[in-house]
C-alpha cells in the first residue's frame, strides 16, 4: 500500500473523530502539512466544546465534584428518631450526609417529609451499613436500646457517637456493651432545637475521642463527623466525660432546675416586662420543650447533681432567712416598744404581724 501523503493521514484522522472533536471548519480548504509534528498540533488547536451534555464524559470539574461529595459526606443512622434525633438530622440532610433512622416509635411519616429512610426493624437498618451510628435515646433507656442492637449485621469498623446529656455513664455502658472493634465518640451538643433553632453558630459542642482507632481511615471517618458541627460554627470543646459532669450539673442541670420550677411557678409575660424577667420566660421557654426524662436523665445520672439540688435547696432557704431575719428585727423592736427603730421601716405593726404569720 502506497504511504499517506501529508493531507490524506490529516483527512483520515479527522473524520476518525467524533463529530464534537473535528477542527472547527472542515469546509475551509486544509493546507498541506508536510510533517507529522505540525499534524498533531493543528489537530490539538481548534478544539471547541459545542455541548455541555456532550461533553459530560470530559466534565473533570463535575468528576471532582462528586468524588469530593462522596469524600466527605457519611451515611448516619440515627437511634432514636424523637425530638432530639429529628432536630439533628435536618442539619446533617443540609450538608449532603445520608440519613438512616430507627427508633420505638413509627416515624415514617416525619422520616420521609425530612428525607430520611426510616427503618422500623433495626435488623434491617443495620444491613445499610452505615459508618456512623448515632445513638440519640432518652438517657434512661440507653442500656435497654444498646442490648437491642444487632451488632453482627454491622460493618466490624463502624463508629459510635451518643450525644446524651450526660457522658460518663454512656461512655461506661458503650465501652461494655459495643465490640471492640468499634470506635467510640462521645459528645454533647450543649443546646437543642429551641436554642439551636436558627443557628448553631457560637454554640459549644463537647466532644472525648473515648476510643478511636488509629487506621488513618478510622481518624477520618470521626474528624468527618466533628467537622459537620465545627463547620455550622459550633465553638468545639474537647473535654473529658468526667470534666463534662462535672461542669454540666453545676450549668445544665441547674440551668434545668430554675426553669422548670419558674414554670411550675407559672410566669406570665405582662405590659411591663423588664429585660431580665424576659429572659426568665426565655429560659422557661428554652427548658419547657425537654421531657421529664431528660431531665430525670440528667439528675439519675450525673453524680455531681444531687449536691447541686442541695446547694440549690439551700441557697433559697438562705435567701428566705435574710428576708425573715430582718422582719423579725422589726417585730422584736414593735413588741419591745422601740416605736422609733419600727417606724424607720416604715410598716406598721399590723403589717409585720401579717407578714410573719404568713
Ligand atoms: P428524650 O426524652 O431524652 O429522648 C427521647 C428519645 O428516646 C426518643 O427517640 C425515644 O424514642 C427514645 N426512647 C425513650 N424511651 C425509650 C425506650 N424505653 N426504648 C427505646 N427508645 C426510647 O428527648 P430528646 O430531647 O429527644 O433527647 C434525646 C437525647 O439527646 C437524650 O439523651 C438527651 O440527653 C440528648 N440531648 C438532648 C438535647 C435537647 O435539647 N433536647 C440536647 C442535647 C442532648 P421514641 O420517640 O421512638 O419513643
Amino acid at each position: 500500500m502506497p504511504p499517506f501523503s501529508s493531507t490524506q493521514l490529516f483527512q483520515t484522522t479527522a473524520s476518525h473523530l467524533p463529530p464534537l472533536l473535528r477542527p472547527l471548519s472542515p469546509s475551509a480548504p486544509l493546507s498541506p502539512l508536510p510533517q507529522p509534528k505540525l499534524l498533531r498540533r493543528s489537530l490539538k488547536l481548534p478544539l471547541r466544546v459545542r455541548s455541555l451534555d456532550a461533553a459530560q464524559p470530559y466534565d473533570y470539574e463535575a468528576q471532582l465534584r462528586s468524588h469530593f461529595h462522596e469524600s466527605s459526606s457519611l451515611k448516619i443512622a440515627i437511634l432514636g428518631f424523637g425530638n432530639f434525633g429529628q432536630f439533628l438530622a435536618k442539619t446533617f440532610l443540609s450538608q449532603g450526609h445520608t440519613i438512616l433512622a430507627h427508633s420505638r416509635s413509627d416515624y415514617s411519616a416525619a422520616a420521609a417529609d425530612l428525607g430520611v429512610a426510616f427503618y422500623r426493624d433495626p435488623h434491617d437498618l443495620c444491613e445499610q451499613h452505615p459508618e456512623v451510628v448515632l445513638l440519640s435515646t432518652s438517657i434512661l433507656s440507653t442500656e435497654r436500646v444498646l442490648r437491642s442492637i444487632p451488632f453482627q449485621r454491622l460493618r466490624r469498623s463502624t463508629l459510635f457517637v451518643d450525644v446524651l446529656s450526660v457522658k460518663e455513664f454512656p461512655r461506661d455502658l458503650l465501652l461494655k456493651f459495643l465490640p471492640a472493634e468499634f470506635d467510640v465518640l462521645c459528645t454533647h451538643p450543649m443546646f437543642g432545637p429551641e436554642s439551636g433553632r436558627h443557628s448553631w453558630a457560637g454554640l459549644s459542642f463537647v466532644y472525648d475521642r473515648v476510643r478511636i482507632g488509629d487506621d488513618e481511615s478510622r481518624v477520618d471517618r470521626c474528624e468527618k463527623f466533628l467537622d459537620i458541627f465545627a463547620r455550622e460554627g459550633c465553638r468545639m470543646v474537647e473535654m473529658s466525660c468526667a470534666e463534662h459532669d462535672r461542669h454540666a450539673a453545676g450549668s445544665q442541670f441547674v440551668t434545668h432546675t430554675v426553669g422548670r420550677v419558674l414554670e411550675k411557678f407559672g410566669l406570665e409575660s405582662s405590659p411591663i416586662n423588664t429585660k431580665g424577667y424576659e429572659t426568665l420566660l426565655e429560659l422557661v421557654e428554652n427548658t419547657s420543650g425537654d421531657s421529664f426524662d431528660l431531665y430525670y436523665g440528667l439528675f439519675l445520672y450525673n453524680d455531681n447533681a444531687m449536691e447541686q439540688l442541695q446547694r440549690l435547696d439551700m441557697a433559697f432557704k438562705s435567701i428566705q432567712n435574710e428576708l425573715f431575719g430582718r422582719l423579725h428585727q422589726i417585730y422584736r423592736k414593735q413588741l419591745l416598744g422601740n416605736m422609733e427603730g419600727a417606724r424607720e421601716s416604715g410598716m406598721t405593726k399590723s403589717m409585720v404581724q401579717k407578714l410573719l404569720s404568713n
